[in-house]
C-alpha cells in the first residue's frame, strides 16, 4: 500500500527551513512546521489530477 505523499513545497522535501539574517547567511536550521520536519504533506483529501 502506497501513500499519496509530496514533496513539501515550504522546505522542498528537506523537512526543515533555513533561518537566514538579513545578511542573507544561514543561522540555524528550524523544523518545517508545514510538514513537522517529514519533508513531505500527506493529503488528507483527494486531489484531483
Ligand atoms: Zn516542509
Amino acid at each position: 500500500m502506497m501513500k499519496k505523499q509530496k514533496p513539501c513545497p515550504y522546505c522542498e522535501g528537506k523537512g526543515y527551513v533555513e533561518i537566514r539574517d538579513c545578511s542573507g547567511e544561514v543561522q540555524r536550521e528550524e523544523t518545517c512546521v508545514f510538514c513537522e520536519g517529514t519533508g513531505h504533506v500527506i493529503k488528507q483529501k483527494e486531489a484531483n489530477n
